[in-house]
């Protein structure tokens, strides 16, 4: 393990920019793994931790994207003209062309002589964030090296096949061991451009590095989360949960919505560790049966859930009847009912999906189940589009309904706070003032509408007085013989329909 002090003393130099001169986080020794960062003091929900500025910052340039964006303020370019005339094989904006910044990029990377210098490569532009780390400063290069790399066979790779771009790449073992290294320690670490919503992150276009965020232990519960500044590309992290004094901040590097077995796969996989949270150590997961699936036995309708948590391919059991399912027939179970959901989620009628989510789905696997969650997440992200071919009741509904099974499932899970859980209340908050304007707009027109009537009703009743006055009259009159015979008015139709 790393010292403690000797990152905190690293990262107090990489933070002095902020002048947080009362921290409420200090580095210590932490019950998960190695060092974490712990709050020094109680801390309220919503309250902010830390904010962390990247020591490494880039362009993501994965193949597939545009790569007309200025390597040093990362705007978007116009496609034209946009790399730099000295042949460094980078794109910048005339403003960031006289940068300090692009100057010390420029000079490093045209001494290494760029294959074709004017055309955007990828490979080299994505390398720029890592080979930032030669021109960093002894502390900060120390700071990289403090932070967990999981040094597997793949990290040279990259390096190895940007050599390739350039004439005269160093050779240089030590710089060739820095970059290799600030490439594991990236991708155990660092952001890369990310459009995947589900994992609750905010759209991160770029490649970075922060590095007290690093230090930020996984919890699957947890109970911190973060945004990053536009403007500065800072991130701010806050509690999710009150945190109390002594304990430790966490995050997720997983989806929020995925099951225990697909969690421990994942961490185990990619990140090299097993959870032991007390979500991962709960076959239910507080309740919330992520992973739920229905009782083979089909007059059973309780929940069968892994027996014990922590392995690839446990046995199931039956919460009810206590059957028990080895885990290849609960996987048929779960994969036929993830390809009929994927199914009617990839095919373009959202009316059907909806309808579908609503009236079939529930038939064959439980609500809470992770593929029912992504489902009504991906409704929920296509009506935020447009309404497609729901009507806009349906759509309604709806947003209202969607929203509301999900936060309902993160307060079982005992989630806190989170950019999903601010977008969805935001959403049902949005559908609830709708509901009862159209509630209110209802009632008002019921009441408007019992009034005209009560008003009609006592017109009638006028009306029946009248006549029947003017009835009397004219009998009262006839006898007396005053009206003229030959221009006597015919009596009233009501009249005479009431004499008869
Ligand atoms: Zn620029
Ligand atoms: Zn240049
Ligand atoms: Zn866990
Ligand atoms: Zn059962």
């Amino acid at each position: 393990m790393i010292c403690p002090k000797r990152t905190s003393e690293l990262l107090d130099l990489h933070l002095a920019p902020f002048k947080d001169k009362d921290p409420a986080w200090e580095i210590g020794v932490s019950k998960i793994a190695g060092r974490g960062v712990v709050a020094t003091r109680s801390l309220k929900r919503g309250e902010i931790i830390f904010r962390d500025s990247p020591l490494l910052i880039g362009l993501a340039a994965h193949e597939e994207d545009s790569l007309n964006a200025c390597s040093v303020c990362l705007k978007m370019l116009p496609d034209t003209r946009f790399m730099c005339r000295q042949g460094c094989g980078l794109p910048v904006c005339s403003l960031c062309a006289k940068k300090k910044q692009h100057k010390s990029d420029c000079d490093l990377f045209k001494s290494w002589g760029p294959n074709e210098p004017d055309v955007a490569n990828s490979v080299i532009i994505r390398l720029l964030c890592v080979a930032r780390a030669i021109n960093l400063s002894k502390e900060q290069r120390d700071l990289i090296y403090c932070l967990q790399a999981n040094l597997d066979n793949n990290h040279r790779t990259e390096v190895r096949n940007a050599a390739k771009c350039f004439k005269n790449f160093p050779t240089d073992k030590k710089l060739i061991e820095i970059m290799n290294r600030t490439v594991a320690v990236l991708r155990t670490n660092g952001f890369d451009k990310t459009t995947d919503r589900t994992n609750d992150n905010q759209e991160f276009n770029y490649r970075a590095l922060y590095p007290l965020f690093g230090v930020v232990n996984h919890d699957c519960i947890p109970n911190a989360y973060y945004t990053f500044e536009e403007k500065t590309n800072n991130m701010i992290v806050r509690a999710a949960v009150d945190i109390p004094e002594g304990f430790e901040v966490t995050t997720t590097y997983t989806k929020l919505f995925t099951g225990n077995i697909a969690r421990h796969l994942f961490l185990k996989m990619k990140k090299s560790f097993t959870c032991k949270c007390s979500r991962c150590s709960d076959p239910t997961e507080k309740g919330a049966f992520i992973s739920g699936l229905y009782c083979r036995d089909t007059n059973c309708t309780g929940l069968v859930v892994p027996e014990i948590t922590g392995l690839p391919h446990p046995n199931w059991n039956c919460l009810v009847c206590k059957q028990k399912s080895t885990h290849a027939q609960m996987m048929k179970s779960q994969d036929f009912a993830s390809g009929a959901i994927n199914a009617k989620v990839n095919s373009n009628s959202l009316r059907t999906l909806v309808q579908y989510l609503n009236e079939k789905s529930d038939s064959f696997i439980p609500s809470s189940n992770y593929v029912v969650i992504d489902a009504k997440m991906s409704v929920l992200q296509r009506l935020q589009q447009g309404r497609e071919d729901c009507s806009e009741e349906l759509a309604h509904n709806t947003r209202l309904r969607y929203s509301r099974d999900i936060t309902q499932l993160m307060d079982k899970l005992g989630l806190g706070d989170s950019l999903l859980r601010t977008h969805l209340e935001e959403l049902l908050r949005r559908e609830e003032e709708r509901r009862a304007k159209r509630l209110a707009d209802e009632a008002e027109k019921q009441r408007k509408l019992a009034e005209l009537q009560a008003k009609a009703a006592e017109a009638d009743k006028l009306l029946e007085v009248l006549q029947k006055e003017q009835s009397e009259q004219s009998e009262q009159a006839e006898p007396a013989g005053t009206a003229d015979p030959g221009t006597a008015p015919a009596a009233p139709p009501v009249a005479t329909a009431e004499l008869a």
